[in-house]
């Protein structure tokens, strides 16, 4: 088996030295096991912060170790009779080729007809769960509702923009950091307005795409974002704070939003989750998903590079900002 391992944990934003590929050969299968052949593996913000020493809500990486995270492949053989060969399974072992073990660690996907294996680290899994949670359980929107979502053109940004449409938005706005997701935002995704962060401060663009005022703000940036979006929250605003790439590669905490008395005045909620709270709600999002896919009303865009050998270049390319959608590493 190809694996890719960290070898040294990078200060600021990592580099390819800092990770190394090795070939390890996988002992035969002992009973209640399968081996998977990975055909994609997904590459994820939140493995940035693994990389540091410090303990999040998953737990670093260990140096010399391979890069656990989703992974989605079929089963080549197996001495459990949970699984049979050509079963489609997702799971956590992460980059590498094969990925074998008890069969407890695989889960078995139940396919959506029409459906490409990687939508399944994507919109119809992790990431879509993700959105989907952040916006009901965590945001709580509800029908009428303005929505506001940073990072619009990644894979959770892109679900949780069309999610807030088909649950009865009035108005949904998004942000991303170039012209060419702008222009896909209001048009392949649906959103009635969106703004280019890289062309002036958010504070300053922000007012006049959504004069009407934020009532949900899907937060996957932080920072800047954060900021701008409490100026512009309505009364009983309420925002999921799902991610803060903005300060993912930074060296130095950066300084604060300013305006966090308006919290008080305009008696805003901001709540911070991880999708694994919300276990519950996820036979909800699997059905609801699985319906508005087969209705034709979500579209999705993938980001794939080809071969286990480019991990580390996806992973630096989608925290760059280079991703449509959903990055992922075709195996
Ligand atoms: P994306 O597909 O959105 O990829 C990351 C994107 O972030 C890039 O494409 C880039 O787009 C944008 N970005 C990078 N740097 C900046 C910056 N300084 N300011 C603004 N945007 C930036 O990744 P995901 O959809 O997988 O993840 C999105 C967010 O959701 C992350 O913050 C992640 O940590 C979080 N997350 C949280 C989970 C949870 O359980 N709470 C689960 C999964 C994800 P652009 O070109 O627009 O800059």
């Amino acid at each position: 088996s190809t694996q890719i391992q960290l070898v040294s944990r990078p200060a600021g934003w990592p580099v390819p030295q800092d990770f190394r590929t090795v070939t390890v050969d996988l002992p035969a299968l002992a009973p209640g096991q399968v081996r998977v052949r990975n055909d994609f593996i997904s590459v994820d913000p939140y493995m940035r912060g693994r990389m540091n020493d410090v303990e999040s809500y998953t737990p670093p990486f260990a140096l010399g170790e391979t890069m656990t995270g989703g992974a989605v492949g079929r089963v080549v053989a197996s001495t459990s009779d949970q699984f049979g060969e050509g079963d489609l399974v997702v799971h956590a072992l992460g980059w590498r080729d094969l990925a074998q073990g008890p069969a407890e660690s695989f889960s078995p996907v139940q396919e959506v007809p029409g459906a490409p294996e990687s939508l399944y680290l994507g919109l119809l899994g992790m990431t879509g769960r993700t959105a989907y949670v952040g916006l009901t359980a965590v945001a709580g929107l509800r029908p009428g509702d303005t929505v506001l979502v940073s990072g619009a053109a990644g894979a959770v940004g892109s679900a949780a923009g069309q999610f807030a449409r088909l649950l009865g938005a009035s108005k949904v706005v998004g942000s991303a950091g170039s012209a060419r997701k702008v222009e896909l935002l209001t048009g392949r995704y649906g959103l009635d307005a969106a703004f280019n962060y890289k062309d002036a401060p958010v504070r300053e663009q922000l007012p006049a795409v959504i004069p009407e005022g934020v009532d949900v703000y899907y937060d996957n940036v932080g920072g800047d974002h954060l900021e701008a979006a409490i100026d512009v929250m309505n009364r009983d605003g309420r925002a999921a704070l799902c991610g803060s790439i903005s300060g993912y590669n930074a060296e130095h905490p950066a300084p604060g939003p300013d305006n966090l008395h308006m919290l008080t005045t305009k008696g805003l909620t901001l709540k911070g989750f991880t999708v694994g709270f919300y276990q519950d709600r996820f036979p909800e999002f699997q059905q609801k998903a699985r319906e508005w896919f087969t209705a034709g009303r979500l579209v999705y865009d993938e980001t794939v590079v080809d071969g286990l050998d480019r991990a580390v270049e996806g992973f630096l390319d989608m925290m760059g900002g280079g991703n449509i959608g959903k990055a992922l590493v075709k195996i």
